[in-house]
C-alpha cells in the first residue's frame, strides 16, 4: 500500500550492526554488536521530529568486517520491500566497510528515487561522548528532506560528522577521528551547520516515471592488487594465476603508473589476452589515472588495461564485481567500467 503523501514523513531505520549499537563485552573487553532494536529509546530526540519512524534490526547484527555481497543484497531487498511505505531510509552500518556497501548499493539500485542514507559512529551510542546521536538524528532529517513534495537527495549517501557524501565517492580515512570519511574527488552533497545546506547542483535526480529496479548479482572472482616498490614476479604471477580469476583492480602509483619491468607487462598482457579484466586505479587519495601520461603507464594502455579514472578503490572493486555479476561480455564490461553509471566516476 502506498503511503498518503500528506502524512508526516515516514522513515525506515535499518540497523545492520556496527559500533553505533555495540557494547563492550565484560569477559574480553572487545566491542561487539548487540540487538539494537530500541533506537528511539536510546535516542529519544528522534521523537521530536514528529516523523513516523520504524526500525528493522538485522539478526545477527554485524561488525561490518563481516558484511558480504549477500548482506548488500539483504539491505537492498529490505529497502525495496518497504519502498512504497517510506519516504526515506537510514542504514546504520559499521564504518569499516561502509564505503563498500554504499558503492555496492548504488549499483544495485537502478532509478532510485528516495534517499538511502548510511551512517554509523566511532563511539557506541550508549557512551557519553558518542558521535552516533548527531549522525543518526541528522541522517534521519536528511532522509526526510523534501522540496515541493520531492526528495532532496534521492541517492545512496554516507552522512558522517556534519557532511553528506555521495556513497560511491566516499572513503573511510581515519580510524579515530569523528570525521572518519571524506570524498576528495567529488564535493559534499550537503553540509550540516546551523542549517543543512544542500548543494543541489551536485545531487543526481532520477529520470521521472522510472520504476526502481534491483540488480543483485555480484561475482567474487576478483582481487585488488596494490603495487609497491619491489613487488616480485612471484607475487604478481601467483595473483594472476588464481583459478577462475575474472577481474583485477590494480592499485597503481600516481596517475596510473607501474614499473616498466618486462616480466610485469608480459603477465598483464597475457592476463588480458586470457580474458581477465584489469582496472587501473590510483593509490593516491585524490586525482585520477591518466594512462599514457608517463612511460610507466603507456604499456598498460597498450596491453588493454581499463582506466578507472578518479574512482575510489571501494567504488571500483564493487563496480567490477557488479558488472561481472551481470554476465555481460568482456567488451561491455570494459566500456561500463569507464562509464558513469551512478555518479561514481567523472566524465
Ligand atoms: N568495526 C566496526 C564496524 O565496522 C567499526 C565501526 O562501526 O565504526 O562494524
Amino acid at each position: 500500500m502506498e503511503k498518503n503523501k500528506e502524512e508526516n514523513p515516514s522513515i525506515l531505520i535499518i540497523y545492520t550492526g556496527g559500533t553505533i549499537g555495540m557494547v563492550q563485552r565484560p569477559e574480553t573487553g572487545t566491542l561487539a554488536p548487540v540487538k539494537f532494536d530500541q533506537i528511539q529509546k536510546e535516542v529519544p530526540e528522534l521523537n521530536k521530529f514528529n516523523y513516523n519512524i520504524k526500525t528493522i534490526t538485522f539478526n545477527p547484527a554485524l561488525d561490518s568486517s563481516n558484511v558480504t555481497p549477500e548482506v548488500w543484497v539483504e539491505i537492498a531487498t529490505t529497502i525495496k520491500d518497504n519502498y512504497e511505505l517510506f519516504d526515506g531510509f537510514v542504514v546504520l552500518h559499521g564504518t569499516d566497510t561502509m564505503a563498500y556497501t554504499a558503492s555496492a548499493l548504488s549499483y544495485i539500485f537502478e532509478n532510485l528515487g528516495k534517499p538511502v542514507i548510511l551512517t554509523g559512529s566511532q563511539l557506541p551510542i550508549g557512551t557519553l561522548r558518542t558521535d552516533g546521536k548527531e549522525n543518526l538524528i541528522t541522517a534521519v532529517e536528511i532522509a526526510a528532506a523534501r522540496i515541493n513534495g520531492k526528495c532532496l537527495v534521492p541517492e545512496v549517501c554516507i552522512y558522517f560528522d556534519f557532511e553528506l557524501y555521495r556513497g560511491n565517492r566516499a572513503v573511510k580515512r581515519d580510524a579515530d577521528l569523528f570525521s572518519a570519511f571524506r570524498s576528495v574527488n567529488y564535493p559534499a552533497l550537503a553540509v550540516a551547520g546551523v542549517d543543512i545546506k544542500y548543494r543541489k547542483e551536485f545531487i543526481q535526480y532520477p529520470e521521472p516515471g522510472k520504476e526502481l529496479e534491483l540488480n543483485t548479482q555480484f561475482n567474487d572472482n576478483v582481487v585488488i592488487l596494490k603495487m609497491f616498490p619491489g613487488i616480485s614476479s612471484r607475487v604478481f604471477n601467483s595473483v594472476f594465476s588464481i583459478p577462475g580469476l575474472k577481474g583485477v583492480v590494480l592499485e597503481t602509483f600516481g596517475a596510473g603508473n607501474v614499473p616498466t619491468a618486462a616480466w610485469l607487462v608480459d603477465i598483464i598482457r597475457q592476463a588480458v589476452q586470457n580474458g581477465i579484466i584489469i582496472l587501473n586505479i590510483t593509490q593516491c587519495q585524490g586525482g585520477k589515472v591518466v594512462m599514457g601520461q608517463y612511460e610507466t603507464s603507456i604499456q598498460l594502455l597498450k596491453a588493454g588495461v581499463v582506466s578507472g579514472n578518479d574512482m575510489t578503490t571501494e567504488a571500483a572493486i564493487t563496480k567490477l564485481m557488479f558488472l561481472l555479476g551481470q554476465g555481460y561480455p568482456a567488451d561491455q564490461i570494459k566500456m561500463n567500467l569507464n562509464k558513469n553509471l551512478r555518479g561514481e566516476i567523472s566524465n
